[in-house]
């Protein structure tokens, strides 16, 4: 198999050799009464990595159960101490990078030295919302004639947190990071393709004596564990990630709960580039970012709107810099992209190529499968389709390496285009014009807008989407942090 030819650290091996993985709850494996299995299957050769459990309502209900017993006490420690038992759990994260990341480019298609900066990424979030939380004034006095009153910023409970399998270590740091600083408990329900990162995190998190029932994973297909969460009515806040058609199940179910919910889900970002650009910087930017994980990022620019002066020049420039992108193994060093997570999603990429194609649009390079030598894998080509913004492959969210190109000859043009989309969630403008830029960037409706640059995050700025591309942002800073804190008043008379 690819993973024995690829040496595998031993820790990576003996994690995999306790396949099938049990979920994790109150600090010990969860058994499973149903004893129904997922495979997890690595995207880059096909071989099957492990087995995980596929858990049922009962089993669900266990664990909210669990992580509701805990809250009392994590949320009564003091700040220091709570502060001092994550900050012990994001050194252990940091040693333990090498394992993880190996874990997660096996599990999710991810190039190992990409997997390693989602390893990195989730420990810094877990320092920077650790600080946050221990600077945040938790009474506030209300100014009440004749009275005394104050309000106090109270955790909720168990929060719940559903992940998708595009970045699952990543993101499982900036869902739960500001929810554990805040004094809640949660329970992780992570993507079936890849669970094997969270309940990593899980028995490592008991080890560094994370108390038990702080976090928990629960792991299985969406339309039984998944829908088995978003169902539960002892769940205090919700947290979903993924695609808007499961986040409408989700905020159904919440809205029959009233458990308040924040979705961040789809996106169908533009990048727009104005006739002033270096052509081969801009050019190399945009491919890098459609290539990076294969495509299979929320907030890419899938659709570039090019000045018609020049789209031949761009064009030429970028399909000269797919051609040359190294698609490979994730363990394979020299790899540049790797594969899409599963046969499934393979076949959706190379659909919408061809329901694009059939709606008018040309391909003007890449198009279908990708082949890596001796593995059966799920590779496709870096890809660029070109024609009308009315195509499906213009107004879908494929998730994929394929971007959609269109022209425009003016800047009210340009935002309208990039403004047509039912998603709200990232894009771009490229030009060294900073008033042009600033008025482009504020214009285009979404939650994110870069400037000649796309997929900058830093801790502090806001992200998340707007319209079709979810609710409640502000992940990433002190806006999530506060959706993680409860607001209570207390009044005197005097
Ligand atoms: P998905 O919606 O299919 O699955 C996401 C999660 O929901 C998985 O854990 C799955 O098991 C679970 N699920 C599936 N059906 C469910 C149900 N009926 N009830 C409850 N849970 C259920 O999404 P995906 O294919 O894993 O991920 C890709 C999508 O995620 C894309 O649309 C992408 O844009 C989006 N995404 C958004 C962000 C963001 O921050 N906005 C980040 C990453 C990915």
């Amino acid at each position: 198999s690819v993973a024995s030819q690829q040496s595998l650290l031993p820790e990576v091996q003996s994690f995999l050799d306790q396949s099938p993985l049990p979920s994790f709850v109150g600090g010990k494996p969860l058994p499973n009464a149903n004893g129904n299995l997922v495979a997890t299957i690595d995207p880059g050769s096909g071989d099957q990595l492990a087995e995980i459990h596929d858990l049922d309502a009962s089993e669900i209900d266990q664990a909210v159960q669990v992580a509701s017993d805990a809250f009392p006490a994590w949320a009564a420690l003091s700040q220091d101490e709570r502060g001092s038992i994550l900050l012990k759990l994001a050194d252990a994260l940091e040693q333990h990078k090498p394992i993880i990341a190996q874990i997660e480019a096996l599990d999710a298609g991810k190039i190992e030295a990409q997997a390693a900066g989602d390893v990195q990424n989730f420990v810094v979030t877990l320092r920077y919302f650790v600080g946050l939380a221990s600077k945040v004034e938790k009474r506030t006095k209300l100014d009440v004639p004749g009275h005394e009153a104050w309000t106090v910023k109270q955790p909720w409970g168990a929060c719940a947190f559903i992940f998708p399998w595009n970045f699952p270590f990543l993101l499982i740091g900036w869902g739960i990071s500001p929810a554990l600083a805040a004094g809640n408990t949660v329970v992780i329900k992570p993507a079936e393709d890849t669970s094997l990162s969270a309940l990593y995190l899980a028995q490592l998190a008991k080890e560094v004596g994370v108390p038990d029932g702080v976090i928990n994973v629960v792991t299985g297909r969406g339309a039984t564990a998944g829908a088995a969460l978003t169902n539960n009515k002892q769940i205090k806040r919700m947290s979903f990630t993924g695609s808007p058609e499961v986040g409408q199940l989700v905020g159904e179910a919440c809205g029959r709960n009233l458990v308040p919910v924040k979705l961040e889900l789809g996106g169908k970002g533009a990048a727009v580039v104005f006739d002033d650009v270096d052509v081969a910087a801009t050019a190399k930017a945009l491919v890098g970012a459609i290539t990076f994980h294969t495509g299979q990022v929320c907030c890419d620019a899938t659709r570039w709107l090019i000045h018609e002066n020049i789209y031949d020049e761009f064009v030429a420039e970028c399909q000269r810099l797919m051609e040359d992108v190294k698609i490979g193994h994730p363990l394979d060093p020299s790899s540049q992209m790797g594969p899409v997570v599963n046969p499934k999603q393979r076949e959706r990429v190379l659909g919408y190529q061809e329901k694009g194609i059939a709606g008018g649009a040309k391909c003007v390079c890449g198009g279908g499968a990708a082949t890596v030598d001796g593995m059966d894998g799920n590779y496709v080509k870096p890809t660029l389709l070109a024609g009308t913004l009315d195509n499906i492959a213009a107004r879908d969210e494929i998730f994929g390496p394929v971007a959609y190109l269109a022209t425009f000859s003016n800047e009210e043009e340009a935002i309208a285009m990039a403004n047509d989309t039912d998603y709200g969630l990232a894009n771009s403008v490229w030009t060294p014009d900073e008033a042009k830029a600033n008025r482009v960037a504020e214009a285009m409706v979404a939650g994110n807008s870069w400037i000649n640059a796309h997929n900058v995050f830093a801790h502090g700025v806001p992200y998340g989407g707007v319209n079709k591309s979810g609710m409640g942002g502000g992940v990433l800073s002190i806006e999530t942090l506060m959706d993680y804190y409860r607001s209570q008043s207390v009044v005197r008379p005097l």
